[in-house]
């Protein structure tokens, strides 16, 4: 037991009972992982008493000469791995740091081209909720009904339409690989910004297997605990012509002081992408949803786009008798957890959805397989297909509990 159990044994508990959650359940979230115990180790350290504001060399406090160094090698691996001329490591969420892009690039009232939510964009990509879509002029791209995935050449249509100031890429929900050198392109026609939010499919980026938006976008973000395994945070990517804009608009713009703690996290986490390890880690990843994918199909279950080319797929539940609501909570009650997720037409409201998100960054940490994808392809296919029986959510549980117990969490 550690400290906090004995002066805080209430959250203590808490945070106990969220450790054997992890342990106990089988996690597909497909914006989730585990992180290494380097980057638990490093973010827990005695550099969340550091205020930092500024950057390396230049604080606006003393006594900044050692989370300098933390700073500078998480800035130095960040440019390493993908390629960049200049790298803001202080966003404090992903959020945070598409707040900064806009804020350096665009004055309110401009227009900007963004993927649609509902077709698996991202609210900070100009949803009328968030401030996106409040202070900008926003039209946005989505999917082919037929096909799922996006029609450069409608983008294209869209973009000379509509000569927004900035076209926005990246998703949240989108299972297919994207063309960033052509939405380039179509940038570069119409002489917009394009900036790439490639949070979800940053770890895939790094390890060379999924095309890197840097040499094509004029900024780019990403957040850095999904597959890129880091801890919770954001990140900023740009060209030298933007790298004062962004360090101004992330601080004093936009943010205060710097997490240092999770800055040094970063860095943790940044140094374990450069090993060849990562490469063989994002691999598997993809590996194992292709396994997933072909799992959920083979037993009748349909897939947007008809399966995946990066780490997540979305489960089509329209004509199952199921909303992706209800089917949440049958996987919760066997220990599988997921999200429900508006599908492209989704003809449910958003808070119900005919759709689940499934990814496999969390559980190929953990160190699935294949084979054991095709397992989990059953454990959801037989609950989502009987779910009032409880002998098969049963079956299901003991299915969990044994690739759980095969494959310990920290
Ligand atoms: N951008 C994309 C594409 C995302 O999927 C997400 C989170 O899901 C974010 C940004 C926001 O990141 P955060 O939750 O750290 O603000």
């Amino acid at each position: 037991k550690g400290i906090l159990a004995q002066t805080d044994p209430e959250l203590a508990r808490a945070i106990e009972l969220e450790l054997l959650r992890q342990q106990r359940n089988i996690e597909l979230i497909a914006s989730e992982n585990f992180v290494s115990p380097a980057v638990l180790e490093a973010q827990g350290s005695v550099l969340t008493n550091k205020y930092a504001e500024g950057y390396p060399g230049k604080r606006y406090y003393g006594g900044c000469e050692f989370v300098d160094i933390a700073e500078s090698l998480a800035i130095a691996r960040a440019k390493e791995i993908f390629g960049a001329d200049h790298a803001n490591v202080q966003p404090h969420s992903g959020a945070q740091a598409n707040f900064a892009v806009y804020f350096a690039l665009l004055t309110p009232g401009d227009k900007i081209l963004g993927m649609n939510l509902a077709h698996g964009g991202h609210l900070t990509h100009g949803s009328p909720v968030n401030v996106s879509g409040k202070y900008f002029n926003v039209v946005a791209y989505g999917v082919e009904e037929e096909t799922g995935q996006i029609d450069y050449d409608k983008l294209r249509q869209i973009a000379l339409q509509e000569k927004p100031r900035m076209i926005v890429a990246g998703a949240s929900a989108y299972p297919r690989a994207i063309d960033f050198k052509r939405i380039g392109e179509i940038a570069k026609e119409i002489d917009a910004y394009l900036f790439v939010d490639m949070a979800h499919i940053a770890g895939l980026v790094a390890a060379g297997l999924h095309q890197n938006p840097v040499p094509y976008a004029d900024v780019v973000t990403t957040t850095t605990h999904k597959t890129l395994r880091g801890p919770r945070g954001g990140m900023i990517l740009c060209k030298e012509q933007y790298a004062q804009m962004m360090d101004k608009a992330i601080f004093p713009g936009s943010q205060g002081g710097p997490l240092m703690h999770v800055i040094a996290a970063k860095a943790a986490a940044f140094g374990e992408a450069l090993k060849p390890e990562f490469k063989a880690y994002q691999q598997q990843i993809i590996n194992n949803a292709q396994a997933l994918a072909q799992g959920l199909m083979t037993r009748g279950i349909n897939l947007v786009s008809g399966g995946t080319d990066n780490h997540l797929m979305l489960v089509d539940l329209r004509g199952t008798g199921i909303t992706g609501k209800v089917a949440e909570k049958l996987l919760d009650e066997v220990h599988v957890t997921c999200n429900k997720n508006a599908i492209p037409f989704d003809p449910e409201k958003p808070f119900v959805t005919s759709g689940i998100r499934l990814g496999t960054p969390a559980v190929t940490t953990r160190g699935f397989k294949e084979a054991d994808m095709d397992t989990i392809a059953e454990i959801i296919t037989s609950t989502l297909k009987n779910p009032e029986d409880e002998a098969v959510k049963d079956r299901a549980r003991a299915m969990v509990k044994e690739l759980c117990d095969k494959y310990p969490l920290y």
